[in-house]
């Protein structure tokens, strides 16, 4: 036995606390009419959690509060426990006893508790829900109710069913399931959509990262090209610079000395009294001779000069040409772009709003220059960027210039020196001193002519390794601001070989090296500066948190798919614990309905609302099976026919008051049969009955107590001798009702 006592304060006519003790398989209560014995039945319903205040025989929750009477006040609480033995935990719960307890106040604020502790609604319903006193009352029939189970809607006694068959449980967790996966769909959702959004900036960051990534190995490879290659330039012009010096010293010394010989020469032959007209001649022509050479040198420097000024100009338009080639090539940015689309779009937009002809021209010409515009800025080669040959032209022009004036030079130098010789021819057949001294002076100059030929080599030389020192200083600048300090430690580039290999390295060699270097600039100047740590980071962030992401979504696919299967097995064995119980519950209404006409047919089926169509039990699940059969606003319910023995009449519309009542019994004990609830509260069910179906009333009452308590509330003397204990309720004049524990003899007489 289940149920242990029922305890009544301030509920309805108990204004004082009023406590049943149910120590027997059946209890009785008994009592004049308005003694408050539906109360008691009602306080079962409240105390189990019952919502419908209209179900309790009131209005508002302040109905169910002692009113007061003549002498004594009304209450502000009513309060019902209900205490269980819960040794064999058929209550969920891991106490012994358990109190269910709620309280009302007139302001209609409800509390709950489970021994002694303030719960939720929901607490209490699932504890009972697993006990198979759930709160759609099957268990408690109230006065006149006996038959709700047959007056209801099909899908209110299929609730009803379910809830005598212990289903709720299910139920609740399908529900719980349901929404749980609901709320997982929409976590799903949610995350995906949040994935989608950043999916363009992870894209637009990854393109970003690999420009870093190529900008960090082209910075790599410039590093380790360049430093090679201003070691191996510096060396080479060092090399070169020393050899020159040392080859210019002997010329340079013999110059000197041959100077000073020419000037004592010319001393000699300028005291010379006899210098004649030959002597003059000669004077004239070594003149012209010592000037058509000094202007002979003069243009050879010239043309050394113009030559390494022509070959910068060519380097200059060389790295230009390849600056062209990669802003042609360059990629449009996509956040420009949609910018420019989103200006078209806008002023499409305008123009959509005007009539006017030449307002929308206006519009269209605008169009254009956004387009122009943009192409302008994204492609431009501004002028200072045109390739400008102009100064190689006048270089050129000059240099051809130059070799004009240089051949005009060599051709009236070799005239002179014709003459020189034929002039000196002369003076030599006339040996006298001054002649000799002459021929000194042809013999000195034409080796000093020699020895400039060979210095202005030099001199040219010179030139060209100071250009090139220039060359490789701005070199350096620009390689130091792309690959940082370290290019300024090429010095301490080990090449692994010898001065005299590199300077004697093949020139083009080291061009082709340069030209290397060139294209990489230009390129990592187009990529921009920065080291892009923060791109990597922000991208690295990025793709953790859609990693994160993608994972969540994983994760919460997993939980749909298992709470899936959760609510598929719980629909199954919803289905199977169903038909199973509905079958068990046939068998017993048939064997109750027999017993209690002697004869005839009863049986529950299940059927689709809107169809109407009946289905045997043993096809529903061929139905199911089968969704042509089925359709979606279709509902399903339980429907009950009745065939009495000896009569033609069927259906339950034609049954009588009594059959009806006998009828809903036989229902009832029927579903507390399959599944017996601990208790079961009937509120004068019998007072329909004659005499002889009160006595197989009382037969098949204790048959069922052996399944479950009984509290009978009745005025039918036949079910009170059935009972083990008996209250009695009185109400005097004072409005409250009382208790006492009655004999049975004596009950015969309270309750009249
Ligand atoms: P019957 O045998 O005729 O069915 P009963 O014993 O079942 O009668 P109840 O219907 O349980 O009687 O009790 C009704 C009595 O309870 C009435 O006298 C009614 O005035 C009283 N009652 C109901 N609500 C309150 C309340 N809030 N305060 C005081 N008395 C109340």
């Amino acid at each position: 036995m289940y149920l242990k006592s029922l305890e009544l304060l301030g509920f309805k006519s108990f204004a004082k606390k009023s406590v049943f003790d149910f120590t027997s398989k059946i209890s009785g209560i008994v009592g004049p009419n308005g003694s408050g014995k539906s109360n008691v039945a009602e306080s079962f319903r409240f105390v189990l959690g019952e919502q419908s205040i209209k179900s309790l025989r009131g209005k508002r929750g302040e109905d169910l509060i002692f009113n007061g009477s003549k002498i004594i006040p009304r209450s502000n609480r009513a309060s019902v426990k209900i205490l269980f033995d819960n040794t064999k935990r058929f209550l969920n719960i891991d106490f012994d006893e358990v109190v269910i307890e709620r309280a009302v106040y007139r302001d209609g604020i409800n509390q709950y508790f489970i021994n002694n502790s303030q719960v939720r609604l929901r607490d209490i319903a699932e504890l009972l829900a697993s006990a198979n006193i759930g709160s759609s009352g099957h268990h408690i029939i109230s006065q006149g109710e006996a038959d709700r189970i047959l007056n209801a809607n099909i899908k209110e006694r299929k609730e009803m069913i379910e809830d005598a068959l212990g289903l709720k449980v299910f139920q609740y967790k399908k529900q719980e399931s349901q929404k749980k996966l609901q709320k997982t769909e929409d976590n799903i959702i949610q995350i995906e959509l949040l994935r989608k959004e950043n999916a363009p900036h992870i894209k637009f960051l990854k393109k970003q990262v690999d420009k870093v990534e190529r900008s960090i190995i082209m910075r790599d490879e410039l590093k380790k090209l360049s430093l090679e290659y201003l070691k191996r330039e510096s060396e080479y012009i060092s090399f070169n610079k020393k050899k020159t010096k040392k080859a210019q010293k002997a010329p340079q010394d013999e110059l000197n000395a041959l100077e000073e010989k020419l000037q004592k020469a010319k001393e000699i032959l300028s005291k010379s009294s006899k210098s004649d007209e030959k002597s003059d001649e000669l004077i004239i022509q070594e003149k012209n001779l010592s000037d058509i050479r000094a202007r002979k040198d003069a243009l050879t420097r010239e043309l050394g000069r113009i030559e390494g000024e022509i070959s910068g100009e060519n380097r200059r338009i060389e790295k230009e040409k390849e600056t062209q080639k990669i802003i042609e090539n360059r990629t449009v940015n996509y956040n420009e772009l949609n910018k420019v689309v989103e200006q078209v779009y806008s002023q499409i937009d305008d123009a959509k709003e005007k009539n006017d002809i030449s307002e929308i021209k206006n519009i269209l010409l605008s169009i254009g220059s956004i387009i122009k515009d943009f192409i302008s800025i994204t492609f431009s080669k501004d002028k200072d960027n045109e390739i400008d040959y102009i100064e190689l032209e006048n270089l050129k022009n000059k240099k051809i210039e130059i070799d004009k004036n240089l051949l005009n030079v060599l051709r009236d130098e070799s005239l002179y020196n014709e003459r020189y010789s034929i002039l000196k021819t002369k003076i030599e057949a006339e040996k006298d001193d001054s002649r000799e001294a002459e021929r000194e002076v042809f013999s000195v100059m034409s080796r000093q002519s020699q020895l400039r030929a060979i210095l202005d080599k030099f001199e040219s030389i010179e030139n060209d390794l100071i250009h090139k020192k220039q060359d490789f200083e701005i070199e350096l600048q620009e390689i130091a601001v792309l690959v940082g300090r370290a290019a300024l430690d090429y010095d301490k580039y080990n090449l692994g070989i010898g001065l005299e290999e590199i300077a004697n390295e093949e020139r083009q060699i080291q061009e082709d090296r340069r030209r290397k270097i060139e294209k990489i600039k230009i390129r990592l100047e187009e990529f921009g500066g920065g080291s892009g740590e923060e791109i990597i980071k922000e991208y690295k962030e990025a793709t953790q948190r859609d990693e994160f992401l993608e994972r969540e979504i994983a994760d919460l696919e997993k939980s749909a798919s298992a709470l899936k299967d959760l609510i598929k097995d719980l629909e199954e064995r919803l289905s199977i614990q169903f038909n199973d119980g509905i079958e068990k519950i046939n068998k017993e209404f048939q064997n109750f309905f027999t017993l209690m006409f002697g004869g005839g047919e009863a049986g529950l089926s299940v059927i689709k609302e809107k169809k109407r169509k009946k289905m045997d039990i043993n096809i529903i699940s061929d139905v199911e099976n089968n969704p042509e059969e089925t359709q979606e606003d279709e509902e399903e319910g339980i429907d009950i026919f009745v065939s009495l023995p000896h009569k033609r009449t069927k259906g339950l519309v034609m049954l009588s008051g009594g059959e009806r009542a006998l009828t809903s019994i036989a229902l009832l004990f029927a579903m507390s049969q399959v599944n017996p609830p601990p208790f079961l509260v009937l509120d004068e069910t019998d007072a329909a009955l004659d005499e002889a179906n009160s006595k197989r009333y009382g037969d098949m009452i204790e048959n069922l107590s052996k399944y479950s308590q009984l509290i009978l509330i009745t005025h039918n003397r036949e079910t009170m001798s059935r009972a083990g204990i008996l209250y009695g309720v009185t109400m005097n004049s004072d409005g409250i009702s009382k208790l006492l524990s009655i004999k049975f003899e004596e009950a015969v007489q309270v309750a009249k």
